[in-house]
């Protein structure tokens, strides 16, 4: 276990996205819900990977396996939250616009998304890329 968190390192992981990771329903979010991913990806939690996508556009275990693989091989740096837009308590839908830097075979990279999330069951999950 991490004592900062993965996707800020001001806070602990215990008081950040680890309550995600223990129970999707807590996440309020949609940032949160983005946030919670960064570090699920940053330790190899796939399973939380899967969980925490819709399901019309989720993962397959194959896939799964792929991305825990791929992540165990590259150097997280960190997240940057750019804008979010809606994604509060009270709305059903919403953006988040980040970048996620990372080393690869030494050379960083970043990965830019606009992100949208809506809530399925109630929990906050990721549906994709934001299209207009
Ligand atoms: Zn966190």
């Amino acid at each position: 276990m991490p004592s900062t968190c993965p996707c800020n390192p001001h806070k602990t992981y215990k008081t950040c996205c680890a309550i995600a990771h223990e129970n999707i329903a807590a996440v309020t979010t949609a940032q949160q819900l983005m946030r919670s991913r960064y570090s699920a990806f940053v330790m190899g939690n796939v399973n939380y990977l899967q969980h925490s996508q819709h399901s019309s556009t989720r993962i397959s275990n194959h896939e799964a396996d792929e991305i825990g693989q791929w992540t165990k091989t590259v150097q997280w740096v960190k997240l940057e939250v750019l804008t979010t837009t809606q994604g509060l308590v009270c709305d059903s839908l919403g953006t988040v616009h980040f970048k996620a830097l990372y080393i690869e075979n030494g050379q960083l990279q970043i990965i830019e998304e606009n992100s949208s999330f809506v809530r399925e069951d109630g929990c906050w999950v990721y549906v994709g890329e934001h299209t207009c």
